[in-house]
């Protein structure tokens, strides 16, 4: 069913909301504010309040109260909470994707179909909830038995991106509610709405009070001081490696559980066997949409030799054919970066790149006909020497470096050689050598002819700088669970 986007009452949704803390939204007085700014025109949409330490107190303090009865709560009930929850998240979708495209920047037909994909891991994560079985093994000595049982972990801590915002907290809440966590959840200031449409979503689907509770802050502050709380039982955190490798050791610090979905710089390995149009028409939309912000974009495009002509010349042409504005606009297909931050990191990226020996072939820099709005150029780069730092660093962006290749093994190596392990993509129609290049990437996950990776059915993560734990699939309730055993004597 094809929905259209409604937009915006951004600020009066922040002043209304505000924090969630033991089932009611609170915006404190007193509260240090922030202004949310619309990445398209660079004006302010709104103020959201910055947690105080009483606020992360208070919200830790609601959620170790609920989790005493969230815990023994039935999954089938848990589960009826969840799917509610998406059914109320796909019935309110048009007006949802509004607000989010405007604080995020994202085109409203990527916003509505983000938040299908959010609505998807709530429904998984019931039906994962009620189909968590333990084990009873056969026991020693004879007249025993052990009886292997999951619980939920208690209080887990969330901090959740602005690339991705829905997906991100569907992809963390909904499995840890289905375990019978209950959660403290920090989303991206620069997206908030969101936060607390899919807060609302779970508090009018009957969640009790208190076992999710939503603080917006100084990133800082709140990791220190919620990772630091022994009430806190676990942490996951997607954003990016650097932040990840400075929690990760908070975490570890008090034996916390960290779930760590971090950077990636994905390769595609393109064959010349494939058709470089086909090529192109697979990989490019996925390349800029979201503008390239995307932890599974594929950011390294290995093309052989033989098609490398005919491949450059039609991502040019896509590049070239997509047109930027604001999300709001029906005949926007890029929309703007989320800040300023990022329009810049992507210039000094393609300034490397061509200091050193690459070629400019579409793009570069910001449009010359916005001067409003952290709007980037799709943009397309050949001959990019490897050790340019676009091709060490997740660039985050509507950049596509292009490099030749002419060894189906030095390939593999040069795909590898980069401290991330996230997703890779393969195009080749001989099965044996697509094969070969799957099982030869050093990633989570491998896309072979294929480029979406995500989805709520399958294990989302990476290997190496990448990061720790899954997100979604079978079993993606385990990030949130302990094993209890108990053994029992049957014959006294
Ligand atoms: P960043 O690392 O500053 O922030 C990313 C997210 O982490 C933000 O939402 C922020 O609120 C949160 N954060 C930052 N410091 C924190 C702290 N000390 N404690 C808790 N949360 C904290 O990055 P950025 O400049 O906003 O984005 C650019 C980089 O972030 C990219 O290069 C990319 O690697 C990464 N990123 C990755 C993902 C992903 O899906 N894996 C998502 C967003 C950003």
């Amino acid at each position: 069913m094809s929905q259209s986007v409604t937009t915006n009452t951004n600020s009066e949704l922040y002043a209304r909301c505000g924090f969630y803390i033991d089932g009611r939204w609170i915006f404190p007085d007193d509260a240090r504010c922030i202004d949310v700014v619309d990445p398209a025109s660079e004006e302010v949409i709104g103020k959201i309040p910055l947690a105080r330490k009483q606020d992360l107190d208070a919200a830790v303090a609601a959620a170790a109260l609920a989790f005493a009865d969230w815990r023994r709560s039935h999954a089938w009930d848990r589960a009826a909470i969840l799917k509610r929850t998406a059914y109320l998240l796909r019935e309110r979708a048009a007006s949802h994707a509004g607000i989010f495209s405007l604080e995020q920047g994202k085109p409203g037909t990527e916003a509505l179909r983000e938040i299908g994909m959010a609505a998807d891991h709530f429904e998984w994560a019931a039906e994962e909830a009620t189909r968590l079985v333990g084990q009873i093994v056969p026991a020693r000595p004879a007249g025993t038995v052990s009886v292997v049982e999951h619980q939920p972990v208690g209080v887990v801590a969330a901090f959740t991106p602005w690339n991705f915002p829905a997906l991100q907290i569907a992809a963390k809440v909904a499995y840890a509610l289905a375990a019978g966590c209950t959660i403290v959840l920090k989303p991206s200031e620069e997206a908030p709405g969101i936060a607390m449409l899919i807060v609302q979503a779970l508090h009018d689907a009957g969640l009790p009070s208190g076992a999710i509770n939503l603080i917006f802050g100084e990133p800082a502050e709140v990791s220190e001081r919620w990772l630091a709380s022994p009430e806190v039982k676990a942490m996951s955190f997607t954003g990016s490696t650097r932040v990840g490798k400075l929690l990760a050791p908070m975490a570890a610090a008090s034996l916390k559980r960290a779930t760590l979905e971090l950077g990636g710089h994905a390769p595609v390995i393109v064959y010349p066997d494939f058709s470089p149009k086909e090529a192109v028409s697979l990989a490019a939309a996925v390349k800029f949409r979201n503008a390239g912000q995307a932890c599974v974009s594929p950011s390294r495009f290995f093309v052989h030799k033989e098609i490398l002509n005919d491949f450059t010349r039609e991502m040019v042409a896509f590049a070239k054919s997509l047109k930027l504005g604001p999300g709001s606009d029906e005949t926007t297909t890029m929309g703007p970066l989320v800040n300023r931050s990022r329009v810049d990191a992507a210039a000094r990226l393609v300034k490397d790149a061509l200091d050193r020996g690459a070629i400019l072939e579409c793009g570069g820099g910001q449009p010359a006909d916005r001067n409003k709005g952290f709007f980037f150029e799709p943009t397309v780069l050949s001959n990019v020497a490897q050790d340019s730092l676009i091709m060490i660093e997740e660039p985050f962006a509507p950049i596509a470096p292009i490099v030749a290749f002419d060894d189906d093994d030095d390939v593999i190596g040069m795909a590898n050689d980069v401290e991330y392990g996230l997703g890779g993509y393969v195009l080749c129609r001989d099965p044996v050598l697509a094969e070969r290049a799957a099982e030869g990437l050093n990633v989570g996950m491998v896309g072979i002819n294929n480029l979406a990776l995500a989805g709520a059915d399958t294990p989302f993560g990476g290997v190496k700088a990448s990061g720790l734990g899954r997100e979604g699939g079978p079993g993606a309730l385990e990030e949130f669970l302990q094993k209890k055993m108990t053994k029992r004597a049957v014959t006294v």
